[in-house]
């Protein structure tokens, strides 16, 4: 495949599962990509290697998404090093799941600040860029507990419907310089997030999954690629689930 070729595209978090075959996706499909991660820079450093066995470039930005005064600055790093930014892909994100009362605030600032305030530092970056080629990919990574909600939840679900409106917004507001802005909502996908599911959780989740069986990674990969490509040119403040019929 070459419909990328020659385009910059930002992962962040494509150290590990989703991020990482995401990564690998857009690689494949003739993209430079760069890998951001916040603490396992080991596995961003394998993630590159690999992209670049299989004849592609990339790199390994480290930083904390949550951080704005140092996402401006990787952003910054990234344009220098390529000259452009063609993709950015909002794929960081983590849980810190506890039920509303027993919810201390630093797990519900951690959840707000990197999935939702991450993608407000990562956009913005971004969109400078962006707005200058007057062309560019934006995709976040919000998920099916955003549109649902699920008890325990309260700061994801939140972090990630916030997600879906930002889309909606920034959509409008970037559309008429030939920049899209779309949303990837997974079900669950199988990942070091899931992990610690048990098996009596995954077989009561398999009978609401029309499709029979927990995501993979490039599940979700395939249609960020799609949104990523020229393919999807005509495609702008949506939000695809991507759950195996979970949200049915
Ligand atoms: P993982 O926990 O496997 O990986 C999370 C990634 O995010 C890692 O690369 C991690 O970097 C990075 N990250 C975490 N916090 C920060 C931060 N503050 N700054 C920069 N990078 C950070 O997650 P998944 O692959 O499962 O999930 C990816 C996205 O998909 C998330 O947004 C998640 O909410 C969403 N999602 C996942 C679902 C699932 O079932 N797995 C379902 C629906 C949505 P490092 O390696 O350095 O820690």
């Amino acid at each position: 495949m070459t419909q990328l070729d020659g385009q910059v595209a930002v992962v962040t978090g494509g150290s590990r599962g989703i991020g990482r075959a995401i990564a690998l996706a857009l690689g494949d499909a003739g993209a430079r990509v760069v890998v951001t991660c916040t603490r396992q820079r080991a596995a961003a450093e394998d993630v590159v290697a690999l992209l670049q066995q299989r004849g592609h470039e990339g790199q390994v930005q480290q930083f904390d998404v949550a951080d704005y005064a140092a996402t401006t600055t990787a952003f910054e790093a990234i344009v220098q090093t390529w000259g452009r930014l063609d993709i950015l892909v909002n794929n960081a994100g983590i849980r810190r799941d506890q039920l509303l009362v027993r919810m201390k605030p630093e797990e519900w600032d951690a959840v707000l600040h990197t999935n939702l305030s991450g993608m407000f530092h990562c956009a913005r970056a971004a969109a400078r860029t962006m707005l200058r080629q007057r062309s560019g990919r934006i995709i976040a990574i919000t998920s099916v507990i955003g549109m649902t909600g699920n008890a325990g939840q309260t700061n994801y679900a939140a972090s990630k419907a916030g997600l879906i409106g930002f889309t909606k917004a920034l959509a409008k507001e970037l559309g008429p310089r030939g920049i899209t802005v779309n949303a990837v909502a997974p079900g669950f996908i199988e990942t070091d997030m899931t992990r610690e599911l048990s098996d009596t959780q995954r077989q009561a989740l398999l009978p609401h999954i029309p499709l029979g069986r927990l995501g993979t990674p490039e599940d979700v990969a395939s249609c960020v690629l799609f949104l990523a490509s020229e393919a999807a040119r005509y495609i702008t403040g949506e939000v695809v689930s991507v759950s195996g019929g979970l949200t049915i």
